[in-house]
């Protein structure tokens, strides 16, 4: 019998506010200290009331309209009752019933399988999160400032197969958000975190069987990694007869690799779900959803697609290109003021990165504007400096100092000669420097003329025109 894993993600997404979702705390707890970012509000004291954060609703929605949801016209808070010691409020506010948004989905690229998965989006709906525990010897230690803090949970249809269909997914989502600015999705800071839910089935069955879901994923890695392991336990299960009848909630334990049964799942009915007496319901209105729409740039997969096939570029400059928005504008000027793709890929992806990446900074932190790398990629296709001379000595100084790249070669005196008759000068000297060579090309081996052409280069320091220089020996001698 083949077998098959059917999986869903949800995934939990803190949404990027100035605030936390229902009190007037902030919402930026990185590096701060424990419980700084506290009030009555989100410590859940009694007769406190809440307000809706807009911003939050707002970013949430528009987050599910990249996501192709349907943003519902009427939707409301519930709350979720359950006691957890980071949890002050002993229930979550959640959307139970009516969530903001529902049937969407998106398209996954799997790029080195070069095919495309579709995968359904069940519904984003808002909440907010609890605190922080940690466990030390002896105690357990709390810190509420992530209390109170918006999330946006997208649940997805289980149409993923593999954690590598999920781990796409996964990356992809985090793309969307990050592109409309709804989140940052900093996995590192625990802003973004999956559960996965894995089941098997025979090939080619519709039903679907009792499910595990793994808690609390907090990297790409770590989601392949444990969904892997379910498949592999489960699969165990079924060889030995014992097909998964209950519904179950496990952990994962990334020191041992292994998932941990914690509980048989809770249905609904247990955490006693009713409308948050305290909060109005939302209204989305025609306008503000039109006006959400209108704000969406054009989408990662979107320009992806265009990348390759109406820039010409190849699959994997075209990903990384177009994975964050604002390198996508970057390269997009480039391309725009430049008029030649082809360089503008191979500047940015290869020079300009490199130093992103070794010095940790964003695209719009550094001094090398567009418009002056499509200067640079100008002055190497008029054939005013070399393709060396750019991506080294010119373009270092213009990262270093933010000069412009003209202003550079001039100072610098970097410009090649393309003067006729200076090279034409300096050819005829080597050529009679060197008779010994020369026969050589008279004699048909083509390989002495590279010899030619390097003694011209250091005749003129570098500044010739290399490719005058070939056309001007190989005319002199013939
Ligand atoms: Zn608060
Ligand atoms: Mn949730």
């Amino acid at each position: 019998m083949k077998l098959e894993a059917v999986i869903g993600l949800e995934i939990h997404v803190q949404i990027s506010t100035k605030t936390k979702m229902f009190c007037r705390c902030s919402n930026d707890s990185f590096d701060k200290e424990a419980n700084i970012n506290t009030c009555p509000v989100c410590m859940g004291f009694p007769g406190q009331l809440p307000v809706i954060n807009e911003e939050a609703v707002l970013k949430g929605a528009k987050a599910a309209l990249a996501l192709n949801c349907e943003i519902k016209e009427h939707s409301k808070f519930d709350r979720k009752n359950y006691f957890y010691p980071d949890s002050p409020k002993g229930f979550q506010i959640s959307q139970y019933d009516e969530p903001i948004s529902e049937n969407g989905f998106i398209d996954v690229d799997i790029t080195d399988e070069s095919r495309t998965i579709k995968v359904g989006i069940t519904r984003l709906h808002l909440e907010d999160d609890a605190g922080k525990l940690t466990h030390i010897t002896g105690a357990s230690l709390v810190d509420f400032n992530r209390a109170g803090t918006p999330l946006m949970e997208i649940v997805s249809d289980p149409d993923l197969r593999s954690a590598k269909e999920a781990g796409a997914y996964a990356r992809e989502v985090q793309k969307i958000v990050r592109y409309v600015g709804s989140a940052d999705a900093d996995m590192e800071k625990g802003m973004m975190r999956f559960d996965a839910s894995v089941s098997l089935r025979p090939k080619g069955e519709e039903k679907l069987y009792a499910r595990a879901e793994i808690k609390n994923l907090n990297s790409f890695k770590i989601l392949e990694t444990a969904i892997n392991y379910e498949i592999k336990r489960q699969t165990e299960l079924w060889k030995e007869g014992n097909v998964p009848d209950k519904p179950s909630t496990v952990g994962w334990d990334d020191d041992k690799g292994k998932t941990f049964f914690m509980r048989e799942k809770e249905e609904s009915d247990d955490y006693r779900y009713f409308p948050e007496p305290d909060l109005p319901p939302i209204l989305m209105t025609q306008e503000i959803v039109d006006n959400l729409k209108s704000e969406i740039p054009e989408l990662p997969n979107i320009k992806k697609k265009k990348y390759i096939e109406e820039l010409g570029l190849l699959e994997d400059d075209a990903r990384i290109l177009s994975a964050d928005l604002k390198l996508a504008q970057y390269f997009e000027e480039v391309v725009d003021k430049s008029g030649d793709a082809k360089k503008a890929v191979s500047f940015i992806n290869t020079i300009l990165m490199k130093h992103l990446r070794e010095e940790l900074i964003e695209i719009d932190d550094q001094k090398v504007l567009p418009s002056m790398m499509a200067e640079l990629i100008k002055l190497v296709n008029d054939g005013d400096i070399s393709n060396n001379v750019a991506k080294g000595e010119v373009f270092e100084e213009m990262y270093a100092t933010g000069k412009s790249p003209s202003k550079i070669v001039e100072e610098k005196g970097l410009k090649q000669v393309s003067d006729t008759g200076a090279i034409e000068e300096a050819c005829k000297k080597v050529i009679e420097a060197h008779p010994g060579p020369v026969q050589d090309i008279r004699d048909g081996k083509d390989k002495a003329i590279g010899f030619l052409v390097g003694m011209v280069m250091k005749e003129t320091k570098g500044q010739a025109n290399p490719k005058m220089v070939n056309d001007t020996i190989k005319k002199l001698i013939s």
